[in-house]
This record gives structure tokens, C-alpha cells and sequence, in this order.
């Protein structure tokens, strides 16, 4: 038995044969061509003929893997037509006097290479996307089928890559698992894999003689077993099981309403950290995002992320989830979340310094540059801006002017936005204390219990030491809980939990009763969860 690891995209335990998967690819060879006008006809008409089989794919993967994960195949068909793609290409042909298999062959080569420099992260997966694109026209040109064909029995599929058309087009009940060698998480293929509920591992040393053994995938900690011993194979076979039984449980409850025995509907959402984990929401059918915390974007960057970049992200995210409610926390950083180009020096307390809206409120250009950004990205869904940290009924005022002055900016130039929510995080003692307050001023507020119980206990949440000390459940938390409800509801705003305390299941009832609107948990957790309110 020979054991590898990779980063795992999707848990899971796969047991089966391996294939290994060669691309139709083939090199491609230049040719002189004599009438450059007939060979740009022969391209065009090929790049007609691949946007209707993307279409074809695109209606296939609408049945099986739904809409929001399906438009990367409409994406495809837009990036055929793409003036700059098609100039290239246009241009080389004539120029150089070659063939089109070439030209669009190199041409794809050139872009991929392109998108695969860009810093961000949303563009450089998108290489793999012009690569897969050109390939089909090729192939097209060349009288050749494009791939995805795996054969009848169910396998392992083992690669150096694999493109969304080959993934989506492969036979879903043939498909055990995804081993590769490239690829990100942030890859449409790795989307895709996420929501066809596929074991995968990106990052693998593959080899080429794997194909035909023996494998098992463990997804939940990233490992690859080839030809594995019988104890190996026996442990995983009984995982596997275990597996399948919890989930087909929690599958049932797709698609159905958070809703009590007694009708309390829950607004039962979901936590992210970036544009990567909605395939996460999306896989364990939230109702919403309750939490974006946007600080992952400058987390992840070297220097303050720009208007445009953010403006992406946020679009995309609200796209993705496609009408549903999408609650992006404004800039939380300082204390744990420290990031060197920010410069916030040497503090004494910094869980008690300055950060999150503090510096928002003093750093106003960085924080109108996000705040331009989500109202921009409001126009393409139903964003909501949430403030962390607050402790004052100044505070929100002061950051609903910047919001107005960023509208009627917005208005001067004739950039469209949407009716955006606005709420506040309760993380602080001071928050409970005048929500009735502050309530007058937002939408809804959201508890982060992480902060509160910190700031209520006077236990700081990144001092193990401390474990012993730290109860969860202390009734300090839960009273102020329940007053942040009663609060909020006698002015209409809707009241949630986005700390880590939303999730506990032991409170899920409590919390229903207390009052609360929405809890926001884990994507993992939106199911488990779904069970105990649809039995209350
Ligand atoms: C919280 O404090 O509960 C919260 C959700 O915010 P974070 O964990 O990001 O501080
Ligand atoms: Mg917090």
C-alpha cells in the first residue's frame, strides 16, 4: 500500500479503481495557409458550433448540478466571443498566414498565461476556463470529440487537471472521486465537485501507472491510499458507510423551509470568509450568507485591496447566490487580525484597541472604498452592510452619513446600486446595553458571541489558558441575548446570531424561544441544524 496526501475540496470517502484520465489534447501542428478570409471563416464557424454545444452542456448541467453552478458554461460561451479573444486570433491568422488550429491554440496559450500571472485569485483560476474554451474549438476544427468520455464502470479519476466542460460532462454515477495534480480550490471545477457532492483532491503527486488500481480517497483528511491493505480498506469501507447514512438523513432536508412544527420560520443562514466558500453555501442549501467576513480580502492581499477587486468579489458572491440575502461585515480588522500594511502598530490590549470600525471611522478613505464597492455590487443582488464593534448610537450614524455621501456620489455619476439593509454586530456589552437604541437607527443586528462572550467574561478568546474559565453558556450571554431580541423587535429590526455560539445545538431550541430571527453557522452546520428546528 502506497499512501499521498493532498489538499482535500470535498469530504467524503471514495473506494474504487483509478483512471487515468488523458486529455483529447494533441499537439497541434502550424501550417501556411493560402486564404487567410476562408480559414477566419472556418474559425468562426467552429466557434459557432462550440457555443451550441456549450449550450447543450449548459441545459445538461442545469438538471444536474443547478443554474448558479451551470453559468460557468454560459461564462465559456462568452469568452468564445470575447472581442479580444476573437481579434487575436483573427489577426494571427491573417498576419501569419496560418492555420486556425494554431492560432487559436496559441492564442488560448497566450490569455491562460495571462490570467494565470493575475494576482487575484478569482482571475488566475479563470486560466484554466480560456484553456478549456480554446481546446473545444480546436478539437471542433480538427474533427475531434471533446472529452469527458470514462467508460461504463464507476472510477477514480485521476489527472493532471481537469477543465468544467470535462468534469460536468462526465456520468455522474460513474464518478467516485477527483484526484489531481493542479488545480484550486477556487477553480469551477472544484465548484463543481463541491456540489456534485464528489470526494476531491487537489495538489497530488499522480503517476500515470496508477490506472487500473485499486484506491481509496479520504476526503476528510486528504489522503490517497493506492492498493491499500485490508485493514485500511475495511476501516474505510466502514467510514464510508457511516458516512452515507448521515447524509442521505440530512439530504432529505434540501429544499425544505426552516420552519418549526409550529410555523417560526428561521432565516437559517450561512458564514463565509471569501467568494470561495459560497460553493459551500450553496452545497448545503442556505437561505442566505449572515456573515462575508470582508476582512479575509485584505487578509489575503499585500496591500489594501481596490475598489475594483472588491467590487468583484462582492458581485460575484451576490450573483452567485442569485437573489438571496447576502450580509457583508464591513472591514474587521486589528487584535487577532493583524495585516502589515495597515500599520497598526504596538498596542498594550489590542482586543481592546483599535480596530474594526474604529478604524473605519478614522481611516475613512479605506472605508468609503469598500462602501463604494458593496453599493456598487448591491445593483446584482440583495447585499446587506453589517458594522462590527459597536459601542455607540455615533458610530452608526457617522457610518450611515458616509453611506448616504457615497449614494449621492454614486447618483452624480449615474451608478446604479440597491436598497441595501444596514445593521450592526452586538459584540459588546455596550451594544446590548443601549440596543434599544441603536435599534432605532438599523435593519437588524446580528450577535457575534465570539466577541461577546469575550468582552462580557473579561476572558480573552485566544488565551488557551483560559479554557477552563470560558462557559459558553454562561447566563450573563444568554440574558443578553434574549435583551438583544426583545430590543430590536420593539423597533422592528430583525435580530440574528453569527457567532460560533449559533451553531451550538444544544441552544438551537433556547435561541427559538428566546425569539431570535436567523442563525448563522458554518455552511457544514445549515443541515443538522435545518432537523432540530423542522422538529421543534
Ligand atoms: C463574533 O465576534 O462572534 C463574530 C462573529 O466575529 P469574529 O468571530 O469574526 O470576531
Ligand atoms: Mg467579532
Amino acid at each position: 500500500m502506497d499512501t499521498y496526501t493532498g489538499k482535500s475540496i470535498f469530504k467524503g470517502i471514495a473506494i474504487g479503481k483509478i483512471l487515468f484520465y488523458q486529455k483529447g489534447e494533441q499537439a497541434v501542428t502550424r501550417v501556411k495557409i493560402q486564404d487567410a478570409q476562408a480559414e477566419i471563416k472556418r474559425y468562426e464557424d467552429a466557434t459557432q458550433q462550440a457555443i451550441e454545444q456549450l449550450n447543450a452542456l449548459y441545459e445538461k448541467a442545469v438538471k444536474e448540478v443547478g443554474e448558479v453552478n451551470a453559468a460557468v458554461f454560459e461564462v465559456h460561451a462568452m469568452m468564445l466571443e470575447d472581442d479580444d479573444y476573437m481579434d487575436s486570433i483573427r489577426n494571427m491568422i491573417e498576419t501569419q498566414q496560418v492555420n486556425a488550429e494554431f492560432a487559436v491554440a496559441t492564442t488560448g496559450d497566450n490569455f491562460s498565461k495571462m490570467f494565470a500571472d493575475m494576482e487575484d485569485e478569482y482571475f488566475s483560476a479563470r486560466a484554466a476556463d480560456v484553456k478549456d474554451i480554446s481546446e473545444r474549438v480546436v478539437n471542433i476544427l480538427s474533427g475531434k470529440e471533446s472529452g469527458g468520455s470514462i467508460g461504463d464502470e464507476p472510477v477514480i479519476i485521476v489527472a493532471d487537471d481537469l477543465a468544467p466542460s470535462e468534469t460536468v460532462q462526465m456520468d455522474k454515477d460513474k464518478l467516485l472521486a477527483f484526484v489531481t495534480r493542479y488545480g484550486s480550490s477556487n477553480s469551477h471545477t472544484a465548484i463543481l465537485a463541491r456540489t456534485m457532492n464528489i470526494p476531491a483532491l487537489i495538489g497530488v503527486e499522480i503517476s500515470e501507472e496508477w490506472n487500473g488500481k485499486l484506491a481509496v480517497v479520504d476526503g476528510y483528511t486528504g489522503s490517497l491510499y493506492i492498493e491499500p491493505n485490508e485493514e485500511t480498506l475495511a476501516a474505510m469501507t466502514a467510514k464510508q458507510e457511516e458516512d452515507r447514512k448521515a447524509r442521505e438523513l440530512l439530504q432529505k432536508l434540501k429544499g425544505k423551509e426552516d420552519v418549526t412544527t409550529d410555523g417560526r420560520k428561521i432565516r437559517l443562514y450561512a458564514n463565509i470568509g471569501g467568494v470561495k466558500d459560497v460553493a459551500n453555501v450553496l452545497a448545503n442549501d442556505a437561505a442566505g450568507i449572515g456573515l462575508f467576513r470582508s476582512e479575509f480580502l485584505y487578509l489575503e492581499s499585500e496591500d489594501y485591496p481596490n475598489e475594483e477587486a472588491q467590487f468583484q468579489a462582492y458581485k460575484t458572491v451576490a450573483e452567485n447566490m442569485a437573489g438571496k440575502k447576502v450580509v457583508v461585515r464591513t472591514l474587521d480588522i486589528g487584535a487577532d487580525k493583524q495585516v502589515d500594511y495597515f500599520d497598526l502598530g504596538h498596542e498594550e490590549n489590542p482586543a481592546l484597541g483599535y480596530r474594526a470600525i474604529r478604524i473605519c471611522l478614522t481611516r475613512t478613505e479605506i472605508f468609503k472604498t469598500q462602501l463604494r464597492a458593496l453599493l456598487r455590487a448591491s445593483a446584482y443582488g440583495d447585499i446587506a452592510i453589517m458594522y462590527p464593534m459597536i459601542i455607540s448610537v455615533k458610530e452608526v450614524q457617522q457610518a450611515k452619513a458616509l453611506v448616504e455621501e457615497i449614494k449621492q456620489e454614486l447618483d452624480e455619476k449615474g451608478i446604479a446600486y440597491g436598497n441595501v439593509e444596514q445593521g450592526i454586530m452586538i459584540e459588546t456589552p455596550a451594544a446590548v446595553m443601549i440596543s434599544e437604541e441603536l435599534a432605532k437607527e438599523v435593519d437588524f443586528f446580528s450577535i457575534g458571541t465570539n466577541d461577546l462572550t469575550q468582552y462580557t467574561l473579561a476572558i480573552d478568546r485566544q488565551n488557551m489558558k483560559l479554557d477552563t474559565f470560558y462557559d459558553a453558556h454562561h447566563p450573563a450571554v444568554l440574558r443578553m441575548i434574549q435583551m438583544t431580541i426583545e430590543n430590536g423587535h420593539k423597533h422592528g429590526c430583525w435580530v440574528g446570531i453569527c457567532g460560533e455560539l449559533g451553531a451550538d445545538m444544544t441552544l438551537t431550541k433556547t435561541f427559538i424561544e428566546m425569539g431570535i430571527d436567523e442563525l448563522s453557522v458554518s455552511p457544514s452546520f445549515v443541515l443538522p441544524i435545518r432537523k432540530i428546528i423542522r422538529e421543534m
